[in-house]
């Protein structure tokens, strides 16, 4: 038999077909040492085979088989994967390895115990192995490590040679997440819940959009679907954004599937994530959980896939290759005949147009469990306050609602918008935004170079001393840190109990989930927080969310940022009032017209979704067209500017032949010049429609100026243009 191989080796060299000579316990997906070179490496067999395509005398021999670490689901998506993403296919084979594991750095664990195997007479001076012996017969089987330390190693060595204990090595397994432990029941789905679920099953497409609005049991729905799945025999995937954010999530998996879910997720060790790994890929546990990379978990014969939150930015990979979870999703889906189910209040435009076409099938759940009313959004219009001569970071109407929740004995969100540090200009007093002549995308201020850039054409615009609509001074660049508030509160409610939850306070393994834990234990009356803090958590205690700063990611420098704050501020609202109490939000901004925030406070998806829709096909933005971005980096300046150059004038050959399928081609140094210590080009494109059509050929004439100190990648609607 000849094996053919991908050696692991990331390099665009060796990214082909190696044959060798196979020997006995050889699989397709078995990882194997080959001879490679003058020395060895790892690579993966993709397929075996009669004969061979070269001189079969002179293959050389495979040296051993390492495991059978891929499946054919494995094989077949990587090149599936590697094709769509021009990638080489020993990285995308990656993908489907925990990295520890790949660089040996991660194996069973194993420990020796001793049993009990006879009694009889010993000898009157071995006290030793008399206590022993009686203590093993009582306590049977031992870990052996414990027991050499309470009666000494000579003991239980005598022991074993008479033939009164054995000894055997038993495997560990390390699991993360044990304390958790569940207290959920199985609850009676709801006429719309079994609505849904009869949806999902029947609906032709593969793809299913469950839009529900907050609080809407979409967690029960998953539930039962991959309950469905287990009882059919088969396995399931359920993607969430971040698991250490989703510790009900967790405990719920948890108390329903006990050890037949696994967690893969990055903040586990390696050990825990090498058996987490192991169990499911030996069929041990049948549901993998985790964030973006559980896509690739090696489970096999999946009956259903589930994508919670679709609408999350961080189901876009950030590292080679760039893919969408989503998309990655569906291939399996596909391959395995299964649904996959993609559940948000708040999908993504792009994926509610897909449903409204009829590409995913589309369920709608547009009420609470048990009618529960969707919490009330006051806005509070901080121009006001300014003018009033506030400068605390809470309106009036959100320091008499914190009040009034700290006396009733119930908990607060207070939620800032801080993601995207580098800050764009907004006016405290008209409210007005700073925005690029020819992009209409707000600018943003790069401190470097004191001046405002426009991230999509590369523009840099002067400074400004006053607000171009109504002359005010009063300029702000930064939104204000959850420290501050924090301070702030504790001025006003010297006795409530707060926690903090950012960037700052959640380092280190299950930092966030200490953090939800302890706040969903009634430790604290008010948690501050992030993004961190809008996500699907279901704190029964809440009934006040307040939104600090609502109008700061209207301002980011990008086409998406009506759609984001739109999905935030329906996100963050949604936590409160999920048990009996009818809960408040408070939104404090300096553009109550603002028509996002309008559909917000009114949970009006639909007319958000149309007015979004109808914006983005005016602007020809995505979904109707696609925004590339080449990158191009080096230690040098000189060197990054030079590849840039190459890369653009080989890109421009295909605009100037094809300039009807561009809307945009333009190259430019990077809005943010170097990042460790790597200076930045890019070449921007925004293509016409999906750009199908240019995609491969943008990808191989990008990538053919990969060289030596020289990263050139592509980024197909990069989340951000920094
Ligand atoms: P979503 O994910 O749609 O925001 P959840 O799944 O968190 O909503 O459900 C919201 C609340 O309703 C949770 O507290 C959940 O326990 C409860 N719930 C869900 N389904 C049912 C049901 N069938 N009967 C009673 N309570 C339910
Ligand atoms: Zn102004
Ligand atoms: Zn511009």
């Amino acid at each position: 038999m000849t094996a053919e191989v991908i050696v692991d080796i990331a390099h665009s060299d060796v990214d082909k077909i190696f044959e060798y000579r196979a020997i006995e316990g050889v699989r397709e997906g078995s990882r194997v040492r080959v001879p490679f070179g003058n020395s060895a490496a790892d690579g993966y067999v993709m397929r075996l085979k009669e004969g061979s395509d070269f001189d079969a005398s002179k293959l050389k021999t495979i040296e051993r088989v390492v495991d059978h670490a891929l499946t054919a689901e494995c094989l077949a998506l990587a090149k599936q994967i590697a094709a769509r993403y021009r990638c080489p296919l020993a990285l995308t084979l990656r993908l489907f390895l925990p990295a520890e594991m790949r660089r040996g750095k991660a194996r069973e664990l194993y420990k020796t115990v001793v049993t009990f195997a006879k009694g009889g007479e010993l000898p009157a001076r071995a006290k030793a192995q008399r206590a022993a012996l009686a203590y093993l017969q009582e306590h049977s089987p031992c870990d052996r490590a414990q027991l050499c330390k309470q009666f000494g190693l000579q003991a239980v060595k005598a022991l074993v040679a008479r033939g009164f204990a054995a000894e055997h090595r038993e495997r560990v397994t390390r699991s993360p997440y044990e304390e958790v432990e569940g207290a959920a029941p199985v609850r009676t789905l709801t006429p719309a819940q079994q609505n849904a679920v009869r949806a999902v099953c029947t609906a032709p497409q593969t793809v299913q959009l469950l839009h529900g609005v907050t609080g809407s049991g979409k967690t029960e729905i998953y539930l039962t679907l991959i309950a469905a799945a287990l009882s059919a025999g088969k396995s399931a995937v359920f993607l969430v954004p971040e698991i250490s954010l989703t510790p009900q999530m967790l405990s719920q998996l948890r108390a329903r599937f006990g050890r037949q879910a696994a967690i893969l997720h990055s903040g586990l060790s390696a050990g825990e994530k090498f058996d987490e790994w192991q169990r499911l890929r030996t069929g041990e546990a049948k549901i993998a959980i985790g964030a973006r990379s559980a896509v690739f978990a090696p489970v096999e014969n999946v009956g259903v896939i589930i994508l919670d939150e679709e609408h999350d930015g961080s189901y876009k990979s950030e590292t080679n290759p760039r893919y969408e979870t989503a998309q990655i999703a569906r291939m399996r889906a596909e391959y395995n005949g299964c649904k996959l189910v993609m559940g948000s209040a708040t999908p993504s435009v792009e994926s509610y147009l897909k449903a409204k076409e009829g590409e995913f099938g589309l369920i709608e759940l547009p009420e609470r469990i048990n009618r529960r009313p969707l919490p009330e959004i006051v806005v509070a219009d901080m121009r006001r306050e300014v003018r009033r001569g506030n400068p605390s970071p809470f309106s009036a109407a959100l320091r008499e609602e914190i009040a009034a929740c700290l006396a009733a004995g119930k908990q607060t969100i207070l939620f800032l918008n801080r993601r995207g540090f580098a800050q764009s200009v907004v006016c405290r007093e008209c409210g007005a935004v700073v925005k690029c002549a020819q992009c209409d995308v707000a600018l943003t201020y790069h401190s470097e170079e004191h001046c405002l850039k426009c991230h999509y054409c590369g523009a840099a615009y002067r400074m400004l001393a006053a607000c171009p609509a109504c002359g005010s001074v009063h300029l702000s660049y930064t939104g204000t840190g959850t420290q501050r508030v924090v301070g702030e509160l504790k001025k006003l409610y010297s006795s409530a109990r707060i926690l903090r939850m950012d960037v700052d306070t959640t380092a280190g393994k299950e930092g966030h989930y200490k953090i939800l834990k302890r706040f969903a234990d009634r430790e604290a009356d008010i948690l501050v927080g992030t993004q961190m803090v809008a996500k699907g958590h279901d704190f029964p205690g809440v009934t006040l969310v307040g939104i600090l700063d609502a109008d700061m990611s209207l301002h980011f420098s990008d086409y998406r940022s009506g759609e984001r704050t739109f999905q935030l501020i329906t996100q963050v609202a949604g936590r409160s009032g999920r048990a009996g109490e009818q809960g408040k939000v408070v939104l404090q901004t300096y553009d109550p017209e603002n028509y996002i925030l309008r559909f917000a406070v009114q949970y009006d998806y639909k007319g958000f979704f149309a007015h979004e829709i109808s914006l983005r096909r005016a602007t020809a933005f995505p979904p109707f067209a696609r925004i590339v971005r080449v990158m191009v980096t080096a230690e040098e300046d000189k060197k990054a500017l030079e590849a840039l150059k190459e890369v653009y004038f080989s890109l421009k050959e295909l605009y100037d032949a094809q300039r009807e399928e561009f809307l945009f081609f333009n190259k430019m140094r990077s809005p943010v010049r170097r990042i460790q210590n790597r200076f930045r080009y890019q070449v921007l494109l925004r293509l016409k429609g999906q750009g199908e059509k240019l995609l491969p050929e943008i990808y191989a004439r990008a990538l053919a100026f990969r060289s030596r100190g020289v990263l050139v990648y592509v980024e197909e609607d990069p989340a951000n243009l920094s």
